[in-house]
């Protein structure tokens, strides 16, 4: 594990990049999606949500080490 050298979502464009590739990845999880930070392909997302009160995933990347969550304001959820 990257431990303390882990790599953090630092910026709210970076997170939401990062949500759009979740949400790619929801539509077809059969397609990897490319890390955030590095563009490297094999970012792992782990779904943790318990909905409807909470919605967040765990995005981990093997390549440069994010290890991060990303939480979803339940306003701007898509019924
Ligand atoms: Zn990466």
């Amino acid at each position: 594990m990257a431990g303390d050298n882990a790599k953090k979502l630092l910026t709210q464009d970076i997170v939401r990049a990062a949500l759009r590739r979740v949400r790619r990845w929801q539509d077809d999880p059969s397609k990897p999606a490319d890390c955030p930070l590095c563009e490297a392909p094999g970012l792992q997302i782990a779904d943790h949500s318990t909905r409807p009160y909470s919605e967040w995933y765990l995005v981990t990347c093997p390549h440069c080490g994010l290890d991060d969550r990303i939480q979803v304001p339940s306003a701007a959820r898509n019924p």
